[in-house]
């Protein structure tokens, strides 16, 4: 699809562009946001699954870069760290760090960057390479946010907030149990940027409190015996259906990610991406391309074809 066919058909992507945010995404964490005050009193900050960086941009918008202007220095600035698989262009007030949510060491690191401190709030947009196979993605979805519950586990404050991308496939009722042992308050948003058609959603985890005794090592075991615990039909237990508040969020009079939008009728530019890529899997693809056969080849027309090469080794 086209910049400019994209920019009508998806308002979301257009206004993203114009507003300076790295994807559209960074909606969705707003719209959370009007609806449930994530970022009232929030100094300390985990971005789980941040490239390439749009809720960092937010949170250094709403959170850091307020401070710095109110001439705050040092300890006193919000604290935000931002973890990714893939490599992040630098944002403002942002700590990166490179590496798998999912490994003991990339949580280890997380930690380390607090000192001591709690963080009062974690976000976690992860979502694995979707393969199409439901049961799968579910499933890859549903360990990168155990992953992110082992890094809530040590370093959110008691009473701090989750928000983290959800699929809502067949066994998200377990996944909501387990979130409720450690948060009282679990709701549902689906923000008005999220496209109806798709089944991500997200959960906003309120009031902290994990179990009486409990130790974050405990977490993987603990998660584990859960599913032991139910066996196959964990749906029908009365623990695993558990209910769990749903709330649609943004503007509801407010842009559609699923409708059209003429562009304006004069005068209109369409943008280039605010942050393109820094290490795409397709720029090796296309360098070997280069390097294995003319890209382009005399169609004998005084046109040109594209060559696929066969990239071969
Ligand atoms: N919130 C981001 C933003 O606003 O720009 C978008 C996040 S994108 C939808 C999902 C991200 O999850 C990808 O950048 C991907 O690299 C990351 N991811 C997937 N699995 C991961 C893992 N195991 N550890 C760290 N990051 C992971």
């Amino acid at each position: 699809m086209g910049r400019t066919s994209k920019d009508k058909r998806d308002i979301y992507y257009r206004k993203a562009k114009e507003e300076g945010w790295r994807a559209r995404s960074a909606f969705k964490l707003l719209q959370i946001d009007d609806a449930f005050h994530i970022f009232a009193g929030v100094r300390h900050v985990v971005d789980l699954c941040a490239a390439p960086g749009s809720w960092s941009q937010v949170l250094s918008r709403r959170l850091y870069l307020p401070a710095v202007a109110a001439g705050r220095t040092g300890e006193q600035l919000p604290k935000i760290v931002a973890v990714d698989l893939q490599p992040m262009a630098p944002i403002e007030g942002v700590t990166q760090l490179q590496g798998d949510i999912t490994s003991e060491a990339t949580a280890r690191q997380v930690i380390s960057h607090f000192h001591g401190h709690h963080a009062d709030l974690v976000v976690c947009d992860g979502a694995p390479d979707v393969t199409g196979l439901h049961d799968m993605d579910e499933f890859v979805q549903g360990q990168l946010i155990l992953a992110a519950l082992a890094i809530v586990a040590h370093v959110l404050v008691p009473g701090g907030t989750l928000v983290a991308k959800v699929f809502r496939g067949r066994d998200i009722a377990l996944l909501y149990s387990q979130l409720k042992i450690f948060f009282p308050d679990v709701t549902v948003a689906k923000p008005k940027s999220s496209r109806n058609s798709s089944i991500e959603a997200f959960v906003v985890c309120r009031r902290y409190a994990p179990p009486p005794g409990f130790e974050p090592e405990q977490l993987q075991a603990l998660l584990h015996s859960a599913w032991q615990a139910y066996g196959p039909d964990t749906q029908h237990s009365p623990l695993m259906r558990q209910l769990v508040p749903f709330l649609a969020c943004g503007d509801l009079d407010g842009w559609d990610a699923e409708a059209s939008y003429d562009l304006p009728a004069e005068g209109y530019v369409s943008l280039p991406p605010v942050q393109p890529p820094t290490a795409p899997a397709y720029r090796r693809a296309i360098e070997r391309m280069k390097g294995a056969a003319p890209a382009r080849e005399d169609s004998g027309d005084g046109s040109h074809v594209a060559v696929m090469a066969t990239a071969a080794g």
